[in-house]
């Protein structure tokens, strides 16, 4: 990927993030964001399997999102929102810790954009 690329990867993950940090409920959230040309380091181990990666601390509302370009770069701009919108929603629940959180957060992540297609719609 070439510094344009990884520039022009950035700035649209960004929009995304501005797009929906106040409708996703994440404006109390100190929140940071990380971007890896590659593969995210999971556990020391570099995984290619995995676009995006939340780390948060619930108990004083930070958290910070990495994203791998060279994932997010191959997604449709539906499927790049739907990746942020799965990170916030990661965030959003990190307090459960519970094993039903990776299904709670997928659907979720369906959710905001059904809500976003009927607000397009004049549904809502
Ligand atoms: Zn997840």
């Amino acid at each position: 990927m070439t510094p344009r690329e990884t520039a022009a990867q950035e700035r649209r993950i960004r929009a995304i993030i501005k797009k929906w940090r106040t409708p996703a409920g994440m404006t109390e959230w100190f929140m940071k964001t990380q971007y890896t040309p590659g593969p995210i380091d999971i556990d020391g181990k570099p995984d290619p399997e995995v676009a995006a990666l939340t780390s948060t601390d619930w108990e004083y509302r930070q958290t910070v999102i990495k994203f791998n370009l060279d994932m997010m770069a191959r997604c449709t701009d539906d499927e790049a929102e739907r990746i942020v919108l799965h990170e916030f929603c990661h965030v959003l629940v990190n307090e459960m810790h519970e094993g039903s959180e990776e299904r709670v957060v997928t659907t979720l992540s369906f959710i905001f954009q059904w809500i976003r297609d009927a607000a397009k719609a004049g549904k809502i």
